[in-house]
């Protein structure tokens, strides 16, 4: 068992031995899952919107979107 800085909130929970590659907080978990689905969602059907576009329809704030680019979970956005 080990402590994390979840990547959303910045605060500290436990994460088990076998769960090491948990990047969030029980808080967070399921808002991140959220909000990746419907980035990918609106992506799927605008490409080439920027992040500035996602962020405005989606709701989801532009820290997480770069969050998600930077991972690689999600492409083909054109920077403005
Ligand atoms: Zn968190």
């Amino acid at each position: 068992m080990g402590r994390k800085e979840c990547k959303a909130c910045g605060r500290f929970f436990e994460v088990e031995e076998n769960d090491k590659d948990r990047l969030f907080c029980d808080a967070c978990k399921d808002e991140e899952e959220e909000n990746f689905k419907a980035v990918r969602e609106y992506l799927f059907h605008n490409r080439g919107a920027s992040a500035w576009d996602v962020a405005k329809h989606t709701g989801v704030s532009l820290r997480a979107i770069d969050r998600f680019l930077k991972e690689g979970r999600v492409e083909f956005i054109t920077k403005e």
